[in-house]
């Protein structure tokens, strides 16, 4: 009876591991229409300056119609692409869209907004990352100063002194580098003494405990006044209420995103005062 139940359990746990594979190989195959098709649309993020209120730039966020299941979150399919090598391809066309919506947005406005586009860790190392980043800036003319690429310090992890070359590179040909999801897993304090990064942001999971957690907010502080002495504008993401902007404000946090400003939204819907 015992050694039955067992059986049935093993073969119960196989067919979940099997549904949840074939799940992610069906995934992945339809990810490689999803560009061809155009099922690929970019969102838009703004980023407010605390003090102004004002929007001064935008987050890139990718987004798949996927033609059975409505809109597949990139927090699903990103690691998919990124495993299959698929993000590259994927990659580039984001960084190209968003130069050229940059472009579109700029047009007529008295200050220009900057464009911050998340660029995964396998896309970064490429060995053909720089000049693929040089080919979309002269095809779509953009200043470089518009735009900004955020990383995460997992960019360090196959080979760390060509990913500090290659944010060398960048600032060098005018092109601002982000740490992004500061304040998560393994990203640190100590990376910041020899990452070549001009802002970080910190990440939302840590901005949703500040208001009801005095450590958190005591641990913000000192980020915060830190990140200043060694030059960093600090953006706070995943701000959802008055509470938190007000306490990030009193940190002297530089710039804030969130859905109590603006959700992401597509192109069209955008409205920048
Ligand atoms: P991220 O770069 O840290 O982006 C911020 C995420 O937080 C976005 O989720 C955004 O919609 C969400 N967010 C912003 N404000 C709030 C808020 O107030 N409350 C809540 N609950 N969420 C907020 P999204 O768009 O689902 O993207 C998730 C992640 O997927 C991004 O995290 C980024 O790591 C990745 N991603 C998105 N687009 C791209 C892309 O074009 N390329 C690459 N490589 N990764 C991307
Ligand atoms: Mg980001
Ligand atoms: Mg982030
Ligand atoms: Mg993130």
């Amino acid at each position: 009876q015992a050694k039955l139940a067992g059986r049935n359990t093993v073969h119960w746990f196989s067919q979940q591991i099997s549904s949840q594979l074939s799940e992610k190989l069906l995934l992945r195959q339809q990810l490689h229409d999803a560009l061809t098709q155009e099922q690929l649309e970019l969102y838009y993020q703004p980023i407010l300056c605390s003090d102004k209120q004002s929007v001064c730039a935008l987050e890139c966020l990718l987004r798949w119609h996927h033609p059975e299941r409505g809109m597949v979150s990139p927090a699903e399919f990103i690691p998919l692409a990124e495993e299959s090598g698929q993000i590259v391809p994927i990659g580039n066309w984001v960084l190209e869209q968003a130069c050229r919506d940059i472009m579109t947005i700029n047009k007529g406005r008295e200050i220009p907004l900057s464009v911050a586009v998340n660029i995964s860790a396998v896309q970064f190392t490429q060995i053909t990352f720089l000049q693929t980043v040089r080919d979309i800036m002269a095809r779509t003319g953009i200043d470089p100063e518009c735009l900004e690429l955020e990383i995460t310090e997992s960019v360090l992890m196959a080979d760390e002194d060509r990913a500090i070359d290659t944010i060398h590179t960048l600032d060098s040909m005018g092109v601002r580098v982000s740490l992004d999801d500061f304040g998560t897993g393994y990203s640190s304090l100590a990376y910041l003494r020899f990452l070549p990064v001009h802002k970080i942001k910190i990440d939302r999971s840590f901005v949703r405990e500040i208001a009801h957690n005095k450590r958190d907010n005591a641990i913000l502080s000192g980020i915060v006044s830190m990140a200043h002495k060694l030059n960093l504008i600090v953006v706070a993401e995943g701000v959802e209420d008055e509470v938190q902007a007000q306490l990030l404000r009193e940190s002297n946090c530089d710039l804030l995103q969130g859905f109590l400003y603006a959700k992401p939204q597509p192109l069209a819907r955008l409205v920048l005062k």
